[in-house]
């Protein structure tokens, strides 16, 4: 039995953040959150104690693993960064000592940056997406995982033959899916539809349903992208239809960026249960566009937040959740009239960050939740103490925009200590 104490705080809904000071958290041997409590003294050999808060672990619900060690590389518009940066970080991956390289970072690095969930995608090359599986395993990392995939309008070097990059999936979902009690997932993960045959689209879908499998995909990210694909899918309206057609849109599909939606996208996506992953900070440092968050949220869409590595530069949640409040801000002063336009709160974002982003990943029933019998997935946190002092309806927001990765001092997942 482990025990953290500190102030609690629990994203419960996207309206309601509850914080409790003086709390305990105690894990039981499984990894479970055994009770949770108040006004107890700390316990000896207790993780947190004063000054300290306890914070569910963060979700980061779309990011490229191999593109860990190539953020922040600015000035160049999404086609010519995926031809300058974005495959020739995949196409390394081809050696899977360097894939296992990159693997371990990227692990590093989220467990420091205080994620313990993510749905990644990888490079097109089984051996790589291997290794990746056999590092989070050992390193404890929650992780929704899956070879990218692609065999059309991509480099030679990254383009699969349709049927073994199937073959390859298969495997891969076969032994991963599930494993470590449930820890690690398997997401069929077509690049986008203009990077994929019909066929991959069709036959990833198919084998998704088989082993019930999360599917990630990139939707409506940039207006040329949208462009191309009503020029490859002449018969096609535009992605959204395109996913619709191959058995792409599910509950269990992630959708990143969407940036594009219109409102009768918007519907479709919605009606389907599908999520879609906000990547505002990749959004904006591509030069994408401004997602309208509120709007798609209005249309009944599930969403969880991304970091979109590399295309967004950041691994810290916490600061995508703000740069969503500055997308939606953004888009409100330059609204006419600017007073119709609302803008989300803090705890709405503090959700996204956890229980929503968990429930969007078809997690909600075992992480995003601190209350006994969910798994131990948590986060102690020494933020600046004033914080603390503050009227408790500031605290969450205070807590959001300053909150640092240096500020985390121990990172649970599934009860076990992984970090930093
Ligand atoms: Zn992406």
């Amino acid at each position: 039995m482990q025990t953290l104490c500190g102030t609690l705080l629990e994203p419960r809904a996207a309206d309601d953040c509850v914080v409790t000071p003086s709390s305990t958290v105690r894990i039981d041997a499984d990894g479970r959150i055994a009770e949770t409590g108040t006004g107890r003294p700390p316990a000896k050999g207790a993780f947190g104690g004063d000054g300290c808060w306890i914070l569910p672990g963060f979700v980061d619900a779309h990011l490229h693993l191999p593109q860990w060690d190539r953020r922040g590389i600015d000035g160049l518009p999404l086609f010519d960064w995926h031809e300058t940066v974005v495959y020739p970080a995949e196409a390394r991956c081809a050696d899977p000592i360097v894939a296992e390289r990159v693997a371990e970072d990227f692990v590093t690095g989220m467990i420091a940056n205080g994620t313990t969930t993510v749905a990644a995608f990888g490079s097109p090359f089984a051996a790589a997406a291997e290794r990746a599986f056999s590092v989070f395993a050992r390193r404890g990392l929650r992780a929704i995982f899956g070879m990218i995939l692609n065999d059309v309008n991509c480099p030679a070097e990254l383009c699969q033959e349709t049927d073994r990059a199937l073959d390859e999936s298969r495997a891969l979902a076969a032994k991963w899916h599930g494993a470590e009690h449930g820890r690690l997932g398997y997401a069929f993960s077509p690049r986008t539809p203009l990077c994929c045959t019909e066929k991959l689209m069709r036959g990833a879908a198919a084998l998704a349903e088989m082993f019930n499998c999360t599917v990630q995909t990139h939707v409506a990210e940039s207006q040329a992208g949208a462009a191309a694909v009503r020029e490859s899918f002449p018969d096609l309206i535009d992605d959204v239809d395109v996913f619709a057609e191959v058995g792409l849109l599910t509950p269990r599909t992630l959708l990143g960026h969407g940036v594009f939606l219109n409102q009768q996208q918007r519907r479709q996506v919605a009606e389907s249960g599908t999520a879609v992953v906000h990547c505002p900070t990749a959004n904006l440092f591509l030069e994408s566009g401004l997602m309208d968050y509120v709007a798609h949220r209005s249309a009944g869409i599930r969403i969880a937040l991304g970091s979109s590595i590399a295309g967004g530069h950041d691994p810290f949640m916490p600061h995508v959740a703000v740069e969503c409040l500055q997308t939606a801000r953004t888009l409100k002063v330059h609204a006419i009239p600017r007073g119709l336009h609302p803008v989300p709160t803090p705890a709405e974002v503090w959700w996204l960050l956890t229980r929503g982003g968990a429930e969007a990943l078809g997690l909600g029933t075992r992480v995003g939740v601190i209350a006994a019998g969910f798994e131990a997935d948590l986060l102690v946190v020494r933020p600046e103490p004033w914080i603390g002092e503050l009227p408790p309806a500031q605290q969450p927001s205070a807590l959001l925009y300053t909150l640092r990765p240096d500020q985390i001092e121990h990172v649970f997942i599934r009860g076990q200590r992984v970090g930093p």
